[in-house]
């Protein structure tokens, strides 16, 4: 036995003893893109699969300043209390670093990072977005298979990194600030239609009825989105909440629950699941793909000649893919 295989067999089992560094070492495997690395990521993730454990994935998305780590130390410091095990991951495709504040990073969430139930994951640095979803996706794997109860994954409303969260969690959360005026926060329609739950942070203070204010619009603006099948009556739902005060947060967490509640019991859940396991079966093979192509130097230089050539409209794009994919099949 190799030294590669050895270490992976010996992380599952204490991954799944829910030791802490061995799920850190796993989640650092996951995150390498050495070829080796990611050959023991493969089969680590293979030697756990079928250990029974779902944790409640929850994405919450917000742009900077929202309230986001504020509101994962309170809602993390709320589930820990109950007894629960929690582990928040960040998704970071962008240079979101460079404008501020590091995702996930354990000095915003001072109190629940110095607890023994809490597993606390900066996002690794910025790599595209294809590699972050899957080190996302195996890093919840890791998570559950480890015994968490509740997984967050945050991510800053950027880019398509909130369409990747939606496809690898069960419910998303999206948090807002209270508006100025009574105008929707420029929030796009995806991202209102991927939301489960909308929750107004600061709804405190000075910033009380502005927050109340905003609900209302928000509430207003869910009820006019195509009804999902896979909602029970009154979601999605915009709630009020204080990430300082703690008001709301235990209600949020009641709702979170019943929503999660009732999409078991009505199949949604599990059919979810399967659907975004295809999804990525689709995703995964959808790039290899694309890095076999971009591995054969030859394939290289042709797929560059003809980008050429379709963008001054000597080929349709239809016709370029179609003789690429021609290629391929040789
Ligand atoms: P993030 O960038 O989304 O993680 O936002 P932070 O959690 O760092 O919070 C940004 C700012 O908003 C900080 O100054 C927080 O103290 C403040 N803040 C966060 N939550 C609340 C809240 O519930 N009420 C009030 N009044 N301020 C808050």
């Amino acid at each position: 036995m190799t030294a590669t295989a050895q270490s992976s067999d010996d992380l599952a089992p204490r991954v799944l003893a829910g030791e802490r560094r061995a799920l850190a070492r796993a989640v650092t495997l996951v995150e390498s893109t050495r070829p080796d690395h990611r050959a023991q990521a493969t089969a680590l993730i293979e030697a756990l699969r079928g250990h029974g454990r779902q944790a409640l994935r929850i994405g919450l998305s917000g742009t900077p300043g929202v309230g986001k780590s504020t509101f994962i130390e309170a809602f993390g410091m709320a589930l820990v209390g109950a007894g629960l095990k929690v582990a928040v991951l960040a998704v970071d495709p962008s240079s979101a670093r460079s404008g501020g504040s590091i995702l996930g990073d354990k000095t915003r969430m001072e109190l629940l990072s110095r607890e023994a139930a809490a597993f606390i994951r900066p996002s690794p640095s910025a790599t595209h977005l294809g590699g972050v979803a899957r080190r996302t996706r195996e890093a919840v794997a890791l998570c559950e298979a480890a015994g968490f109860d509740v997984v967050l994954v945050e991510t800053v409303g950027v880019g398509q990194s909130e369409t990747v969260v939606a496809e690898i969690c069960d419910l998303f959360v999206l948090l807002l600030s209270p508006a100025g005026g009574d105008e929707l926060q420029g929030v796009k329609r995806g991202i209102m239609e991927m939301a489960d739950l909308i929750l107004v942070n600061k709804a405190d203070g000075d910033l009380k009825p502005a927050a109340t204010r905003t609900v209302a619009d928000y509430a207003g603006a869910l009820r006019l989105l195509r009804k999902r099948p896979q909602d029970p009556e009154g979601f999605p739902k915009a709630l009020p909440v204080s990430a300082v005060t703690g008001d709301g947060i235990a209600g949020a967490w009641d709702e979170m629950q019943g929503l999660a509640r009732w999409r078991k019991d009505h199949g949604w859940w599990d059919r979810r699941r399967a659907e975004q396991s295809a999804h990525w079966f689709e995703a995964e093979v959808r790039e290899g793909l694309l890095a076999r192509l971009r591995a054969d130097p030859e394939v290289k230089a042709a797929m560059a000649e003809m980008a050429e050539q379709v963008a001054q409209g000597a080929l349709t794009p239809d016709a370029a893919a179609a003789a690429m994919l021609g290629r391929l099949k040789g």
